[in-house]
């Protein structure tokens, strides 16, 4: 596997502002089975891609103002550069950047219904830039399915995780599985909480990415490397045990302060922080969590 190399300021926090930057990417992309490739730039979510004669299906299309250089990258892999359809795994601007693009230039862009609501009630600005061209014209409930190039392609609701509108994508024929933002690989992982997302459906949709799950199947992560199902667990578990830690201090009464200054994931700091989720944001989004409250772990300072 090629190394890959995090570029950590340009994830969901900052796609506004980078909205009306150019930006150059570079594209790493890996095949995987059963014409589903991965496309990697180390800047923002990974994309997943199905080629075919029935047409392209494309997961998650990266930051506002990326849609020209996506649509290279496609071409220099599947001969055209317009998929079929795009479908959005959450409504992040690392995620569904490129959807005005497509939808100009008539891909059907596929959601779960509460990414339509939440697009349709942003007021972030790279989304009011153009509302339009960031709705799907489909939207689905608990799971959705594509049944093209000989492959069955089910988008899978996951309630209450990374937010409210989180779907996995099954390449059912290749044993693929795109995580969304589900999966951060080896990093702490953004729980939205002002999103929808819970740590209990987080905890959850990893679970049940898992029980779909073989040792073969290749594990498209949101951000991170291609990884398998004991990435998954492994996430699982240390979110897990990280909140078996900080919900008996919430219940103690401690102040998310107090919790921070005790340094309590200080054991788990070396394997999981990363820019964006440092530790003490892990340690915020465990404490809001059990807390019942409405925080925002990002704007937790990474050093003291
Ligand atoms: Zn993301
Ligand atoms: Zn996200």
């Amino acid at each position: 596997m090629k190394v890959w190399i995090a570029a950590v300021s340009a994830l969901a926090a900052s796609a506004a502002a980078q909205a009306q930057q150019a930006r150059e990417l570079n594209f790493e992309i890996t095949e995987l089975r059963g014409g589903v490739v991965m496309l990697s730039t180390g800047v923002a979510g990974n994309l997943g891609l199905l080629v075919g004669d029935d047409g392209l299906l494309l997961v998650d299309d990266q930051l506002p103002g990326t849609g020209p250089q996506i649509e290279a990258a496609i071409e220099s892999i599947a001969g055209e550069g317009i998929p079929r359809f795009v479908l959005n795994t959450h409504w992040h601007g690392d995620h569904i950047g490129a959807n005005p693009h497509f939808h100009d230039a008539g891909s059907t862009i596929a959601t779960h219904h509460n990414i339509r609501t939440r697009i349709e009630e942003s007021d972030l600005e790279f989304i009011e830039a153009d509302r339009e061209g960031f709705l799907p014209i489909l939207t689905f409930g608990s799971d959705l399915h594509f049944h093209m190039n000989g492959e069955t392609v089910r988008a899978i609701h996951l309630p209450d995780a990374h937010t409210d509108g989180d779907a996995i994508v099954f390449f059912e024929n290749a044993n693929v599985l795109h995580m969304g933002d589900i999966l951060f690989s080896g990093w702490f992982p953004f729980i939205d909480l002002q999103s929808g997302g819970t740590v209990d459906g987080f905890i959850a949709a990893l679970e049940a990415a898992y029980e779909m799950t073989d040792e073969e199947t290749q594990v498209i992560a949101g951000h991170g490397p291609l990884s398998t199902r004991d990435d998954i667990m492994a996430s699982a578990e240390m979110i897990r045990e990280t909140r078996a830690i900080i919900s008996p201090m919430v219940e103690a009464g401690m102040s998310l302060p107090e919790v921070l200054a005790a340094d309590p994931l200080a054991d788990y700091h070396d394997d999981w922080t990363w820019g964006f989720i440092c530790t003490p944001r892990m340690v915020a989004t465990l404490y809001f969590d059990a807390a019942g409250e409405d925080g925002n772990p990002r704007a937790i300072p990474c050093s003291p």
